[in-house]
């Protein structure tokens, strides 16, 4: 099949999302990340209507890229201007990029309403604007924005659109869903369409996701002959999303041998995924295809002894191929297989037949009967074999802890302060630190405790805290299990603790989470 060129809009559609806003360093960490990735152009921003993305601009012009061409969004001339005049097309210009990316009317709602102007004024100011833009670029798009409903309400004038942008130079007419609305049906029938009016003219296609089928219906436009397809990392963008690249390029790649990215590139996919979510500050979605934390998580004990057997009774892919790997989920449901197959993940020396192996397997039911889960803590699992094979380690002893969260008037926030005595070696340490709660004044009077000694443990910090209350069983007091998720630069981890007791259950986590980085760090060094 024929090579698309991927073009990412992550850093001018994609910032339209709610909650989704980078800085110019941001957005040119993310460019050089994309461009790492293998992209072929990058959508820096719309330099007409946001002074941040001129700042990008220019910033973005100290920087050699490797693969991608960056490209300047912008709409065509004001109805009321000329293109000379217009100060959006000039702004598209002073981006001196190499490609420029002008949007359009397709849809006579549109035209009267939005733009307020004649059906034949947009016709020029299509053909106008992109003429005038065209000997001052060196690669030139249209994006027909609204193409396909404004097809639906009149396909010869959408058509006509199309016609005028090729008159003013365009060397590739990208249709958009912008609402996201159209069904499979429809995307096949309008390309059908413009295939016929203009079949030597290249297009591409540019989609949201507002139906849920923004990378189905790219799918398809690509077997129907686009060369081109927008996006965005993760899908995120305004409303429901932009369709997600992520998964259109793993499906260009894996399934359907359309060349898009270089193949040793495939396998940094998630980790750019994950880049662009920690920049945003936007958590993961560990259920996201190909390259979510649940993605290839197996559960069900006849689900795991078949992928044991042959990954292929349950995996679509082989996670491996873009940056993701196999989970085995640790729950009551599986057996002696699943502690196997869990030991191996992590490199531990245990057999289906050892003793050790059921030693475990007992105390995980008596631990989950007790309220503990480790499906996501994998971490406390971890340190928990390791316990069983006599390889666990203690890296510091607690003396006693005290917290006092003191509220001294209606008006005025709590305050917490914890003091702590912990033993490293023959050395007591004693510290105190406040917190805006109980628990995190714990964790800052540990953690404090601990660098001296540890200083890896700047590099951890707390991403996540849960509580959930156990339902408590005739006569006996209620129980809370606190999950914590902690991360450092290369790694995120869950650990778990169970009491009747929050402060008790959350120092439970607290403690298997420090231990583990620990574990992690003394790992890394030996190997
Ligand atoms: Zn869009």
């Amino acid at each position: 099949m024929q090579e698309v060129k991927i073009y990412d809009t992550t850093l001018r559609d994609g910032t339209q999302a709610e909650d989704f806003s980078v800085s110019v360093e941001d957005k040119v960490r993310i460019a050089l990340k994309l461009d790492d990735l293998g992209l072929h152009y990058i959508e820096g921003g719309w330099p007409g209507s946001n002074p941040r993305d001129v700042g990008f601009f220019r910033e973005i012009q100290n920087y050699h890229l490797k693969s991608a061409l960056i490209a300047a969004f912008g709409a065509t001339c004001h109805p009321t201007k000329t293109p000379a005049t217009d100060p959006n097309l000039k702004a598209v210009v002073a981006a001196k990029t190499p490609v420029a990316t002008i949007f359009g009317k397709s849809w006579t709602v549109h035209v009267h309403d939005a733009l307020r102007t004649t059906l034949d004024r947009n016709l020029n100011l299509i053909r106008d604007s992109l003429a005038y833009l065209r000997p001052q670029v060196e690669t030139l798009f249209y994006d027909a924005e609204h193409f396909f409903d404004g097809f639906k309400d009149n396909a010869e004038y959408a058509l006509m659109t199309l016609q005028k942008a090729v008159e003013g130079g365009a060397e590739c007419l990208i249709l958009c869903d912008t609402n996201g609305g159209n069904l499979p049906r429809t995307i096949q029938e309008v390309i059908s369409a413009v295939k016929e009016r203009l079949p030597t003219i290249p297009f591409g296609i540019h989609l949201h996701n507002d139906s849920d089928l923004a990378v189905a219906n790219s799918l398809l436009a690509v077997e129907m002959g686009a060369i081109q397809v927008q996006g965005t990392i993760n899908g995120i963008g305004e409303r429901c999303g932009n369709a997600d690249l992520v998964s259109i390029i793993a499906n260009l790649c894996l399934k359907m041998g359309v060349p898009c990215l270089a193949p040793e590139n495939l396998v940094k996919l998630r980790t750019v995924s994950r880049f662009v979510l920690e920049l945003a500050n936007i958590p993961s979605n560990k259920y996201q295809p190909f390259v979510g934390r649940s993605a290839f998580a197996h559960k069900g004990g006849v689900h795991i002894s078949a992928v044991e057997k042959n990954p292929l009774t349950y995996e679509h892919v082989d996670p491996t191929l873009v940056g993701n790997r196999r989970r085995v989920l640790v729950s009551d449901l599986s057996g002696r297989s699943t502690i196997k197959l869990k030991a191996r993940d992590y490199g531990l020396p245990l057999s289906k037949k050892d003793p050790v192996a059921m030693q475990v397997l007992e105390e995980l039911k008596d631990l989950e009967n007790q309220g503990f889960q480790f499906e996501a803590a994998e971490a406390s699992f971890e340190l928990l074999v390791n316990r069983a094979i006599g390889k666990g380690k203690r890296y510091f002893e607690l003396v006693g802890f005290r917290v006092i969260d003191q509220k001294l008037s209606e008006e005025r926030a709590p305050v917490a302060e914890a003091t702590i005595q912990v033993k490293v070696g023959g050395h007591v340490e004693h510290t105190a630190a406040l917190g805006n709660g109980p628990v995190n004044a714990l964790d800052n009077a540990l953690r404090k405790a601990l660098e001296k000694f540890y200083p890896e443990l700047k590099e951890m910090e707390l991403s996540d805290y849960k509580v959930r209350v156990l339902p408590g069983r005739e006569g006996t007091a209620a129980r809370v299990r606190v999950l914590i998720e902690s991360r450092d630069e290369n790694d995120h981890w869950g650990t778990v603790g169970v009491s009747e007791d929050i402060l008790e259950a959350s120092w439970q986590a607290l403690v298997d989470s420090i231990n583990y980085k620990m574990y992690k760090a003394e790992k890394h060094n030996n190997t």
